[in-house]
């Protein structure tokens, strides 16, 4: 059949999420449903590189949706030399990697060491952050790596207990949350009750009110603008393009700020290794939850070619990720109806 040939696309990207590499022999997710490739994770990271390297567009950037080595490295003393590892083979790559935060990541080091480190990789211009950034110490910036396109990095463990000092006023008001919807010792497991309470557990976390201030201020701009925006975080916001456990605190709030924005067409998390996808009916927004490299065996595949058009972006899928088309949603926000 002589189908009409792809047009070339404006620009392309790589996504993959969840590679929680350690240099440890095989093992099972915590309700032991699912078995966890810890070493082989690094190779099919190189099956992602190679294929980005090889493909006739090369990838812009790489979005890598956190958790990119697993907590267990830290009591073997291997946090450093395991990030050491997975970070060479993402150099070996043909592109700058844009790094998400995951719970993994906070298992490993503190937030200030990783604010340090290499997964910090907010733009900088001369070795200063470039102005694209969130405040403080939240992990939140915007890039635009071509004309009428932004991507938004978020933090979603703003507030958590994970990466902060206990005797920090932010680990007290966290705890206080959680402790609102969880009676458990152990917070790690959720809440005895059904839908998207379960949420409130301690690998989960939430974006704090300054963040989604910033995030509110950085969509009308691109309302304003008519820009297309991608934002990723590690945990989903949309309750049925995952399983609820995996829902960020507040993802309500996150999900009232974009639906009263314009100009935002995607959302792409990690976390739940089974991935997801929703359509929201609201406002068309495309929510795409990736399946987790972690949990994808030695002979598969997790990794993602996203090519973006005017009008919409195609992800082809590799291995257990599957192919998809998000047609931009043409819409207006509350603000042009004049409403609220
Ligand atoms: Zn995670």
């Amino acid at each position: 059949m002589d189908d009409c040939p792809e047009p070339t696309p404006l620009f392309t990207f790589g996504v993959i999420a969840d590679i929680q590499y350690a240099d440890i022999d095989d093992g099972y997710n915590y309700s032991r449903t699912r078995r966890r490739y810890y070493r082989s994770s690094l190779q099919l990271l190189r099956n992602a590189q190679e294929s980005w390297s090889e493909s006739a567009v090369k990838p812009e950037f790489i979005l890598q949706l956190g958790d990119i080595i697993d907590g267990f490295n830290k009591g073997r003393g291997a946090s450093d030399r395991a990030l050491d590892t997975v970070l060479r083979e993402l150099s070996c790559g043909p592109v700058e990697v844009h790094h998400v935060w995951g719970n993994h990541e906070f298992y490993n080091f503190s937030r200030s060491a990783l604010l340090r480190s290499k997964l910090n990789s907010t733009p900088t211009t001369d070795g200063s952050p470039s102005g694209g950034q969130a405040a403080g110490d939240i992990y939140a910036y915007h890039f635009s790596p071509f004309p009428g396109f932004t991507f938004v990095v978020l933090d979603a463990y703003d507030v958590s207990l994970l990466g902060r000092e206990e005797s920090s006023e932010e680990y007290q008001e966290a705890l206080s949350l959680i402790r609102q919807y969880n009676n458990n010792e152990d917070l790690n497991c959720p809440p005895d009750t059904e839908g998207v309470l379960r949420r409130f557990t301690m690998f989960n976390g939430g974006l704090s009110k300054e963040q989604l201030d910033w995030l509110d201020s950085v969509l009308s701009s691109a309302d304003e603008k008519q820009e297309k925006v991608t934002i990723v975080s590690h945990l989903p916001v949309h309750p049925y393009s995952t399983d609820p456990i995996c829902l960020a605190w507040n993802y309500d709030e996150v999900l009232a700020i974009i639906r009263s924005h314009s100009s935002v067409v995607c959302f792409m998390a990690g976390h739940d290794h089974d991935g997801g996808y929703h359509q929201d009916k609201n406002t068309g927004v495309h929510h795409l939850t990736l399946e987790g490299v972690i949990e994808t065996p030695p002979d598969d595949n997790a990794f993602g070619t996203v090519s973006v058009y005017e009008n919409r972006m195609v992800l082809k899928g590799n291995g257990r990720i599957r192919d998809r088309v998000f047609v931009f949603p043409g819409r207006h926000s509350d603000a042009d109806h004049g409403a609220k």
